[in-house]
């Protein structure tokens, strides 16, 4: 259950914008952050701020549990074999760069093929365009059905023999779809292929088990999930994090160094290059206590019905496309629309004046904006801390918007 008082434990739901109480919309870019984080994240440093793994002092060895008590965390929260499946990064951005570079790129050969979906993230396309180039490996697409999910029909004929990773969103940060990752994954797995999901829109939003998923590596970002930004997760089956090679190197990761030459730790540390975000990672384990305490059941029963709401409440208001699913249920806390007539930067800028917060462009999906056949679109993404009246107050405040341009 979403508690009733929820919005008081995020400090910043409670300025003003432009002279207006704030309606927070941007949930999909990211998420704010409660108290409980926040305080988490001061008290690391006001008590306990060390340095991770290489000391024999209390304050080290303590920061090094705490450290690791988050790893194992985040593994409970995807349902991972285990703590070592999980290696911190700095987003879902850096998890994704680290698949291409450090495993893609030692396993392609001239002639494979990467195969991804229309609807990426340009975090999930432009690592693979790199990697693709830098071995005559072909990046294909597969196509959206109606309902804005990859088409199961077209992903089998895109997945062949020659396919050595599939890489796809769990949720769209543009329509809301969720994909049918563990389709897709068999589908990846008859042909020998490795799965990959961003889930940057799923882990915020719903139960994830990796696990159940198949997934080989799944990428997610702190930010988007209530913790500080600097945080993400690259998730990794243990077949897959052994053949991967480290992207960056220096300290931590090292097993012993000679002058010519070095050898690295197992994963995960073998991949943790440096000082890590401690105190990022100690503010995503707060972030997952407190998002566990409410229940990601009930998180997503939450968005699903603020989002019918606004569904229904833009089809009322009439002149508004909107992208993705007809049914609600298909967005998962995200929304995007057109409005007849008037430029998205505009809408947004409109909102805006009336305090409401929401994104306009083209959600860094470019090839996705070209299927759509638009350049950019208003997007309102919500999260459990809304609730029914910051709905109302976009509608309302959309119309006044509708009626000052028409
Ligand atoms: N993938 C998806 C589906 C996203 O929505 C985002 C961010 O909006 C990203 C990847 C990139 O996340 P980050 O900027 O935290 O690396």
């Amino acid at each position: 259950m979403i508690k009733a008082n929820v919005k008081a434990d995020f400090p910043i739901l409670h300025r003003q914008i432009n002279d207006e109480p704030m309606v927070y919309l941007d949930n999909a870019a990211t998420s704010q952050k409660p108290r409980m984080v926040i305080d988490r994240v001061t008290e690391y440093y006001f008590q306990q701020n060390a340095n991770v793994h290489r000391g024999v002092s209390s304050l080290s060895m303590a920061a090094t549990d705490e450290y690791e008590a988050a790893r194992q965390a985040v593994s409970d929260f995807i349902h991972a074999e285990g703590p070592d499946n999980v290696v911190f990064t700095r987003s879902t951005t850096e998890s994704l760069n680290w698949i291409a570079s450090g495993y893609a790129d030692s396993v392609l050969q001239p002639g494979d093929e990467i195969v991804i979906t229309v609807a990426e993230h340009h975090s999930n396309i432009v690592p693979w365009q790199q990697v693709a180039k830098r071995h005559h490996a072909k990046l294909k697409y597969i196509r959206l059905n109606a309902c804005g999910r990859l088409d199961l029909i077209d992903a089998k004929h895109q997945i062949t023999d020659r396919t050595k990773i599939v890489a796809i969103n769990h949720v769209s940060n543009v329509m809301g779809a969720e994909n049918p990752v563990a389709k897709v994954s068999h589908l990846a797995h008859q042909h020998g292929a490795v799965m990959v999901v961003d889930a940057a829109q799923s882990a915020p939003h719903m139960p994830i088990d990796v696990q159940a998923l198949d997934a080989d590596f799944l990428a997610f970002s702190g930010h988007k999930m209530l913790a500080p930004t600097g945080i993400g997760v690259l998730y990794g089956k243990q077949a897959v994090l052994a053949e991967m090679n480290p992207v960056q190197f220096g300290g931590e990761m090292i097993d012993e160094v000679t002058q010519q030459t070095a050898t690295f730790q197992k994963s995960p540390l073998k991949f943790e290059a440096g000082t890590p975000n401690i105190a990022g990672a100690i503010g995503l384990h707060a972030a997952i206590n407190y998002l566990s305490a409410m229940g990601m059941e009930s998180i997503h029963d939450h968005d699903l019905q603020l989002t019918t709401r606004c569904i229904e409440r833009l089809r009322q208001l009439g002149g508004v496309t909107i992208y993705g699913d007809s049914d609600p249920a298909n967005h998962n806390g995200v929304v995007t629309f057109n409005v007849a007539g008037i430029h998205p930067h505009d809408v947004a800028t409109g909102l805006d004046m009336e305090g409401i917060e929401v994104r306009a462009g083209h959600h860094c999906a470019q090839p996705l904006m070209d299927v759509l056949g638009v350049e950019s679109t208003v997007r309102a993404s919500f999260y459990f801390y809304n609730d029914a009246t910051d709905v109302d107050r976009f509608i309302d405040a959309l119309s006044k918007v509708k009626e000052f341009f028409t």
